[in-house]
Order: structure tokens, then C-alpha cells, then sequence
């Protein structure tokens, strides 16, 4: 799959938010009608921009002493790095990269040199690299083609890697060639078009935000308590009310609630009245990850650069014409047998060399991903650890030396070969991010795409409460910022339909 359709049936309009054509929509309560957006992330903030040109007053409330949610950097070693994505997944059609390409965001296309570090710890040769990566390719189209195509009948509990091994035992792989493809499967995600955002989401990021920031009231660091919307009455006046941790009560005629799915899971007390039963299930049934990183900086990329002094001092065994051609940008390790880990299915890793990226944006770093349990193992460790200290460094340290050693180029004597910094996220202790990272569907998941149409309707039309956000988002792009980006859009749609009457009329006729 390596396109994205245009949303269907989003036309906005495009004129600034105080040139907006529109005439001012009348609130039932009179006045002009006023909408809350609840979260200050992709999808309120692209909600905002749609409302705003069209002329309807925007209040939003966040949380965080900042805009973005998941959309934010750090810093390692003088750089600035993406703590939450930093990838563009599905590059045609796609809006993001018509905004990274506006803001002058740099941005690196996927064809790049690949290793894989077999479980034994050594690198595959780069013919039967070139040969599973193929595969590995040709099956995810193959899978995303057949799941489309099929959905109504693949039984819920088969998986994407029990498709892989059907799709292995058909090939003429050995069966350590299959065992590999196996393992790289568990990192599928790899082998789907993307662009790595080089310079880091923050252009783009501002580009979204500007119009809400010059055009809505925005209150930042007030978290929403709960959020009172009592059924609608027909010929009644109709509000929402929203409280917030510092008392503050607000009315609104209609109100965006951008919470992440993993927020909605802790807190759907916070509705009043509850959430509707089925609505409740489906935000129990949808899975949020548990994805981190882990930015490892060096003081040179050792494994880009031949050194004299690791070659001399080479350890890991590889040939030395091997390493002089190798340049990996993306490295896969496939279940580890050679570093202590608790008994978990899965403990394969993967990273991306920062030092591949354009000249501009390179420095020595490798970025680490980090899954599941491995990755609440590393944050439950780090929790109350200063990033400052010695112990951060040596925890991260013991954790990667076994993976970043494997790297070609590596000398355990050469000064080059030794970190310099290290950069944890901890979205899982973060509850403004609903404590992880994405929705996605788990294996078993019996009616998934019922359970996000159902987030996506939300109690607006009953209630006048919408949901957005990337877990409402259009099937191809959810748990991403394009999804987060068109929910907001499409919610804003909606939105303005009920407060122009177009919705209620809809519901009159039915
Ligand atoms: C580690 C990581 C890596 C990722 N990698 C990628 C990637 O490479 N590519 C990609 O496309 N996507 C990626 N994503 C997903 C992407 O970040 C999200 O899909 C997108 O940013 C979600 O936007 P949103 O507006 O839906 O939610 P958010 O950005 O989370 O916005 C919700 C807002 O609501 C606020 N909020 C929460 N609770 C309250 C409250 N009680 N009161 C008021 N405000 C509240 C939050 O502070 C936040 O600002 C990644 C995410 C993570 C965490």
C-alpha cells in the first residue's frame, strides 16, 4: 500500500478566518454560536482552522502548557528530535505532504539501505537481505490487498503473521531464511511507504496552528474535568458544559472532544450523562500502543564511517570489504538471543540512522523504536529517573550496548563508538497522551471498523458532543497525524451542518 486516498467529502472552504464569507451562525441560546474544542493536537487544531472559516467563534482547551500533543521535540546533543512521530505514512494525496513541502520541511523518501542482525547477532548478507526485504514488501501489499478485499470474512483471530507464515511456507527460503521473515514481519510497519520528516514536525506543526492561534480563544494548561450535554430537545435552546481542573465552567452549543483514545478509556466517567453502552464498548474495544523511543547520540556515526581505528580494533567479525560498503540507514535486530531479556514474545528491534538523513538535518544518533512490553520495561525503569543522571545513562546504555554494538564499524576501544547522550520518551506515563502512543487493531478484534465508526459518530447529533481525533480518523490513515488531521477536518464538517440547521433538518426527514 503505498497510497492514500483524498478524503471523500471534505470541501472546505479556504478564505482566512476573519475574511471568512460566511455569516455569523446564531447559537440556539442567541448570540452567536460558539463551539469548545477539548485538546490542542492535530485534530483540534485543524477542527479549528475549518470552524474559523466559516465563521463560527472557537474556544479550545488543553491540557498541556503547549500545543501539538503527541506532536513535540526534545533535544539530543544540540539537535532537535521528534518525541512523538516523525514519519509520514502514505505519501499520495496526502495533506501533510503538501504542508511539509509549503513550510519547507525536509523530508527523507524510504529507498535506503537496510541491515538485518540475525538472532545470533551477526549481519545477513546483503543478497538474502535484498531477497527478504522483496518478500517482505510484496506480502504487505499482498496482505493490505487481501484484508480490503476480504475483511467481512478473515475470522477476527487471524493475524497478519499467521498470514506471513502461511505466504514463507510457499517460498523456496531456507529455514533459517524463513525463520527471518518471521521475525521481520513483527516489523511490518517498515515496509510501508513513508517519508521520514527530517527537520522535524514543528514547521508543520505551526503551519496548522496558525490560524487557531490567530483566530480562537485558546486556554492552555487547564485539563477538562468533565463534560455535562443532556440530550437535545427539539425547538429548545441546546448547550454543553465543560469544567476544567481550575473551575472554570464554560458553555458551549457544540463541543469537539479531541481526548485520545487511551484518555477516553480511563475517563468515561468524566461524561455525564454516560456515554451510550455501545459507544463505551467500542472505546474499550480499540487498543492504544505502547510505542517509544530512544535516541542514542555518538560523536561520530561510527557505522557510517570506516574509521582506521575500528577497523583496526574490529570485534564483530565481519567481513571488512562487507563493512566498507555497508552504509545501513535502517537496521533490524531479529529476536535477540544474545542480550538478557525478560521472557517476553517479543523483543526485536529496530533503528534509523539519523546521520543518513540530509546534510542539513544529519547527526550521529540512531533512534531506537521500542514495542509492548520491551517498552514499558525501559519507561517503568526510567520513571522517576532524571534524564541527567548517571543512572538514565547507564540503564539506557545496558539496554542498547548489546544492539548498537552490532553495528558495522563498532570498536569497543574507539572513542567514537561510545554514547554521548541518550533521549527517552515516556508517553505511557504521560496522561495527556492517554498513556501510550496510538489505536490499533489487536488480533481478536471482532468488529473494529463498527467501533470506529461508532467513536466517529459520537453523541454529536444526541448530545452535541463530536469526537476527533486519530482514532475517529478514515480507516487508511487512523493512529496517524494524517488521520488526526483529516478527523478535525471532517468533525468541522459536521459541526457546521448542526449548527446551520442542515443536520437537524437531515434528522427531521428521516
Ligand atoms: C511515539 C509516537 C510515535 C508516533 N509516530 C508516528 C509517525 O511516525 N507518523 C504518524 O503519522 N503518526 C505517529 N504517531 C501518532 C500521531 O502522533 C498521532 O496520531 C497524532 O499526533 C494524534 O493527534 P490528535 O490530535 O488526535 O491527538 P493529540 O495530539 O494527542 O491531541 C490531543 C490533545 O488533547 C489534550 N488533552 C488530553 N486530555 C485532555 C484534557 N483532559 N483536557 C484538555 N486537553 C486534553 C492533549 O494534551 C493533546 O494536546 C506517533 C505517536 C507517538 C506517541
Amino acid at each position: 500500500m503505498n497510497s492514500v486516498p483524498a478524503y471523500p467529502g471534505i470541501h472546505l472552504q479556504t478564505q482566512p478566518c476573519n475574511g471568512s464569507k460566511h455569516r455569523p451562525l446564531r447559537s440556539t441560546r442567541g448570540g452567536p454560536s460558539h463551539v469548545g474544542i477539548i485538546g490542542a493536537g492535530l485534530a483540534g487544531l485543524r477542527c479549528a482552522d475549518a470552524l474559523l472559516q466559516k465563521g463560527v467563534r472557537v474556544t479550545i482547551l488543553e491540557a498541556r502548557d503547549r500545543i501539538g500533543g503527541r506532536i513535540c521535540q526534545g533535544d539530543i546533543g544540540g539537535a532537535s528530535v521528534d518525541l512523538g512521530p516523525n514519519w509520514i505514512h502514505g505519501t499520495a494525496n496526502n495533506p501533510i505532504v503538501n504542508i511539509s513541502k509549503q513550510t519547507s520541511t525536509v523530508t527523507r523518501s524510504w529507498e535506503s539501505p537496510q541491515t538485518v542482525i540475525d538472532s545470533s547477532g551477526q549481519p545477513l548478507d546483503a543478497v538474502t537481505t535484498a531477497r527478504l526485504s522483496d518478500f517482505m514488501w510484496t506480502t504487505i501489499d499482498k496482505a493490505l490487498e487481501y484484508s480490503q478485499n476480504h475483511a467481512a470474512t478473515i475470522p477476527p483471530d487471524l493475524s497478519l503473521f499467521d498470514y506471513f507464515r502461511e505466504e514463507v511456507e510457499k517460498t523456496a527460503f531456507t529455514q533459517p531464511e524463513k525463520e527471518a521473515c518471521l521475525e521481520l514481519s513483527k516489523l511490518w510497519g517498515s515496509y510501508i511507504a513513508n517519508l521520514f520528516v527530517a527537520s522535524t514536525y514543528k514547521n508543520i506543526l505551526h503551519s496548522v496552528a496558525k490560524p487557531a492561534l490567530q483566530g480562537a480563544e485558546v486556554h492552555l494548561s487547564d485539563p477538562v474535568v468533565s463534560v455535562e450535554a443532556a440530550l437535545r430537545k427539539p425547538d429548545a435552546a441546546h448547550h454543553v458544559t465543560v469544567h476544567t481542573a481550575s473551575g472554570q465552567r464554560y458553555m458551549f452549543d457544540e463541543v469537539v472532544a479531541t481526548f485520545p483514545l487511551g484518555w477516553l478509556k480511563q475517563n468515561k466517567s468524566a461524561f455525564s450523562p454516560a456515554l451510550p453502552a455501545r459507544l463505551s464498548k467500542a472505546i474499550d474495544n480499540i487498543s492504544y500502543g505502547h510505542l517509544e523511543k530512544i535516541y542514542v547520540r555518538f560523536p561520530d556515526a561510527f557505522w557510517h564511517t570506516e574509521s582506521r581505528e575500528c577497523q583496526r580494533n574490529s570485534d564483530n567479525g565481519a567481513d571488512e570489504a562487507d563493512r566498507s560498503t555497508s552504509v545501513p540507514v535502517f537496521t533490524q535486530f531479529l529476536n535477540p538471543t544474545y542480550t538478557d531479556h525478560p521472557p517476553t514474545p517479543f523483543w526485536n528491534q529496530e533503528c534509523v540512522s539519523l546521520a543518513a538523513l540530509p546534510e542539513s538535518c544529519a547527526h550521529p544518533t540512531l533512534l531506537f523504536y521500542l514495542y509492548g512490553s520491551c517498552a514499558s520495561q525501559i519507561v517503568h525503569q526510567l520513571s522517576s529517573i532524571p534524564p541527567t543522571s548517571k543512572e538514565y545513562h547507564e540503564i539506557l546504555n545496558d539496554f542498547l550496548h548489546p544492539f548498537y554494538s552490532r553495528m558495522p564499524g563498532y570498536s569497543p576501544a574507539s572513542a567514537s563508538c561510545k554514547p554521548v547522550g541518550f533521549l527517552a520518551t515516556k508517553w505511557q506515563l504521560d496522561p495527556w497522551s492517554g498513556n501510550g502512543s496510538y489505536s490499533n487493531f489487536q488480533v481478536g478484534l471482532e468488529e473494529g471498523d463498527r467501533d470506529i465508526e461508532i467513536m466517529r459518530e459520537g453523541i454529536g447529533i444526541e448530545r452535541g458532543v463530536w469526537f476527533a481525533g486519530e482514532h475517529t480518523a478514515p480507516f487508511v490513515a487512523l493512529g496517524t497525524t494524517l488521520g488526526a488531521y483529516w478527523s478535525g477536518e471532517l468533525i468541522a464538517e459536521k459541526v457546521y451542518e448542526m449548527l446551520s440547521g442542515k443536520e437537524g433538518q437531515k434528522q427531521g426527514e428521516l
